[in-house]
């Protein structure tokens, strides 16, 4: 019978082992690996590691390192671990794998750079599983959307869902714009707010609800209408806005001054029975002024108020714009920056169109110091249905 040491040996004799500068010298090209216990790993790291104890490795491996030709530099504590786990990996078909002689103590001792990992909690970890299960969004992703902020203009038909999906998902902190108070008659459609809540403001309401679904979430309201003297000072700092707002004014003052923050909108229309979303992300996309350069004259919107709409659509809308925010919030796939996506409950159909950045556009194509933040006069949406002219 094999002892340990001839089983280290076999493993060693069966792999490439390189010293601690060496490994240093891959640092931003290679994949690190850690495949320490998780509380070894919890006292500090190399920064940019990936985390899987030895005893998880065949089951995890695949699914964190997608490319089975990466260059992996694999670390332990001393380099007896990473060798076994260098040879194992090898077994599982990854061809470019080294294991770093030493370990992390004497990468440590050696002062070269590390850190103490940011990690989840025990109850974090289960909550967001389904999550840390996606190779995209994973442990590191998770952090990161703990760590950002979205701005929701509204806590309506549109803001209800995305407010819902946004702090699910475990975005850290939600910002609410809202000046109404829940009238029984939103119900039909706004599922942030309940029967308890009538004659609340929605902003308290829509805390309340977002508190009780996930903890994690720090809502910040604003009870108040967003305009030309407060907006800059609302979005300072959000990385995205999810726009739910139904009137033209609100939508041309966000456009002017999410230029001028550089923070993408994400967009969101209903009217009966049809839908849009978009992305109007900042000298990356268009914006709203290039497909509606300005607002249309009065006696042609329709008053907001008397239009209906089916309670379901909102929830399809905001949905959309829940997920585009999150896609934006990690960098995962195409946002919609550029594509409107018009959605037809009637046929169950969905149309893109491309939209491009207008060269003339009032507001993205004039130097930022000209963009002038305005206040319009006050009509109402008449949610333009039909496809952008280019
Ligand atoms: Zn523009």
């Amino acid at each position: 019978m094999a002892t340990f040491r001839d089983l280290l040996s076999q493993a060693k004799a069966s792999i490439t082992e390189v010293d601690t500068a060496a490994a240093e010298g891959r640092l931003g090209t290679a994949t690190f690996l850690d495949v320490r216990e998780p509380d070894e790993y919890s006292q500090g790291t190399i920064p940019g590691s990936i985390h899987i104890p030895r005893g998880q490795l065949e089951t995890n491996v695949e699914g964190r390192v997608l490319d089975h030709d990466a260059e992996v530099v694999v670390f332990c504590a001393g380099g007896t671990r990473s060798a076994f786990a260098a040879k194992t990996l090898a077994e599982l078909g990854y061809t470019n794998v080294v294991s770093m002689a030493g370990g992390f103590n004497r990468w440590k001792d050696e002062s070269r750079s590390w850190k103490v990992p940011q990690s989840l909690t025990a109850e974090q970890r289960n909550r967001y599983q389904r999550h840390l299960l996606l190779p995209e969004v994973g442990e590191a992703g998770q952090l990161k959307l703990l760590d950002k902020k979205v701005l929701l203009l509204g806590a309506g038909g549109l803001g209800s869902p995305a407010a819902l999906y946004l702090a699910a998902a475990g975005v850290g902190t939600l910002g609410v714009v809202d000046m109404d108070v829940v009238d029984a008659s939103n119900l039909q459609r706004q599922v942030l707010h309940n029967m308890d809540r009538v004659g609340d403001r929605k902003v308290d309401s829509a805390k309340k609800t977002i508190t009780l679904l996930n903890p994690d979430v720090n809502v910040v309201a604003y009870d108040t209408r967003l305009g030309a003297d407060n907006v800059l000072d609302i979005i300072d700092g959000y990385d995205v806005i999810v726009d739910g707002t139904d009137n033209f004014p609100t939508r041309y003052l966000l456009n002017d001054a999410s230029l001028l923050k550089e923070i993408p909108v994400v967009y969101g229309a209903i009217f009966r029975f049809e839908g849009q979303v978009s992305v109007f992300h900042p000298y990356v996309g268009p914006c709203y002024r290039c497909l509606l350069p300005e607002p249309p004259p009065a006696e042609l919107a329709p008053s907001c108020a008397e239009a209906g709409v089916l309670g379901v659509l909102p929830g399809i809308i905001g949905s959309l714009q829940a997920m585009e925010a999150i896609k934006l919030l990690l960098g995962l796939g195409d946002s919609l920056a550029g594509r409107l996506v018009a959605y037809d409950a009637l046929e169950t159909s969905f149309r893109t169109f491309k939209m491009r950045r207008d060269p003339d556009c009032p507001a993205c194509s004039i130097p930022k110091d000209q963009i002038r933040i305005a206040e319009y006069d006050d009509l109402c949406m008449p949610h333009p249905i039909a496809p952008p002219a280019h």
